[in-house]
């Protein structure tokens, strides 16, 4: 792939791949609860996913924003991008706070999609949101040769389409450290080695087509090696990579808003009743060109978000914002597409019920809208912190 491609260039080379997977392979696959191994391979041989991997590794060195332009794509065509991004991001951690020979041994694989790097565990089941509360252990044997993990983490994604996995796990018990985000640390780990040798990997259905997992460790050994950075700084690193992730994730809820509000406006031209267009009546067109203003806004702050980001200026604020008015935007995208298709948005041919379901996720994880507003309670408003 041409790497210094213009971003529309790169827009369009995007809807290339995807023009090849329709709305019956995603519907197909969705109603099978099946991973979509097609559509990843063609985004992986295309290079996309290695999109913010340098290339001195072997990626595409492209910026966020362009990476973000890549995933919006692909939930603009209709597909998901949920299988597929975290093979674009997961590898952050490794990449800014990896050694050297990690980052040889690793990357290069990652850019090819020979090692696959999608599943990255945080949630548990007691901890939830409470990240710094987890309680699954990382313990350092005495020869310092490996460490030895136990607990367990839920609703891990993709487990069962990755080689490897990053792990945040505990080094420090709580009682021996000042506060609660000191004493984590961040792992890489072989999943064909750890599977059945001390994990447990539990399938968890759940409301959209997403391999989700619980994972149970029981004295799993890791070698000292799958280390990132510094033992007890984990919790660092993985805040690091938030703002990447929460931009990332607008561009998508911004794909999946921009073909509501193109499908919705397709629909009301060409469904015919009561002699006319239903899209001629101001209760259709009014709630549709709203939605439409509301993508444009949070494409906007998804923009200025990136942007920062690629200044290298502190962004939180901007990335967090630009999350919530995105996952906002295009949940009432999905609403206004429902009620503009009337009974036929319920029936599973026409797409709108699946990406209905896939975009109502974004409120939720990766992180929960109430904690975004909760960051900018504090950090943004200096209003006491809530919990
Ligand atoms: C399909 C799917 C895929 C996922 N994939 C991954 C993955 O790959 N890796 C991973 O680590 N995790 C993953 N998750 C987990 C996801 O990140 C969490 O579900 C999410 O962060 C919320 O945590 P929780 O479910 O434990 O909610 P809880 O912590 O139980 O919270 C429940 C609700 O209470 C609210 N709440 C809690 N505390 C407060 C407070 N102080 N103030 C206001 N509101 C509060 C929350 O915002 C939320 O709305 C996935 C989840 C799903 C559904």
């Amino acid at each position: 792939m041409d790497t210094a491609m213009t971003r529309e260039g790169l827009r369009e080379s995007v809807r290339e791949v995807c023009e090849r997977f329709s709305g019956a392979y995603w519907r197909e696959l969705d109603a099978k609860r099946e991973y979509p191994e097609e559509f990843v391979r063609a985004m992986t041989r295309s290079g996309h996913l290695g999109a913010l991997i340098p290339e001195e590794y072997g990626g595409m060195g492209l910026g966020l924003t362009d990476a973000s332009v890549i995933l919006e794509e692909i939930n603009r065509s209709g597909g998901n991008a949920q299988p597929a991004h975290a093979q674009v991001y997961t590898m952050g951690t490794l990449l800014k706070h990896g050694s050297e020979e990690q980052k040889r041994a690793y990357l290069p694989g990652i850019a090819s999609g020979e090692i696959r790097l999608q599943a990255f565990g945080v949630t548990e089941p007691e901890a939830g949101t409470d990240t710094t509360s987890l309680s699954t252990t990382a313990r350092r044997t005495s020869d310092g040769e490996r460490y030895v993990v136990n607990g367990r983490k839920m609703y891990i994604s993709r487990v069962q389409h990755s080689d490897y996995m990053i792990l945040l796990a505990r080094t420090t018990p709580k009682d021996q450290v000042k506060r609660k985000s000191q004493g984590l640390s961040v792992f890489l780990f072989d999943l064909g080695e750890a599977e059945g040798n001390g994990l447990t990997i539990n399938p968890r259905r759940v409301m959209i087509n997403n391999e989700t997992n619980e994972l149970v460790f029981e004295d799993l050994e890791i070698p000292a090696s799958a280390l990132i950075g510094e033992e007890g700084a984990g919790f660092r690193y993985i805040l690091d990579g938030m703002n990447a992730e929460r931009v990332l994730i607008a561009a998508e809820c911004i794909g999946n808003g921009r073909w509501f509000v193109d499908r919705a406006t397709a629909r009301a031209k060409e469904r015919e009743i009561f002699g006319r267009p239903i899209g001629q009546n101001q209760g259709i067109q009014f709630p549709i060109s709203k939605a439409r203003v509301r993508v444009e806004a949070a494409d906007l702050m998804r923009y200025r978000a990136s942007e920062m980001f690629e200044r290298g200026e502190p962004c939180g604020a901007e990335a967090n914002m630009a999350l919530l008015l995105a996952a906002e935007a295009a949940w009432e995208a999905a609403n206004v597409a429902m009620q503009t298709f009337g009974g036929y948005g319920y029936d599973t041919e026409y797409d709108v019920e699946r990406k209905f379901r896939e975009t109502r996720l974004f409120q939720v994880a990766p992180i929960s809208t109430n904690l975004i507003l909760s960051y900018v309670a504090e950090h943004v408003l200096g209003l006491p912190r809530s919990f």
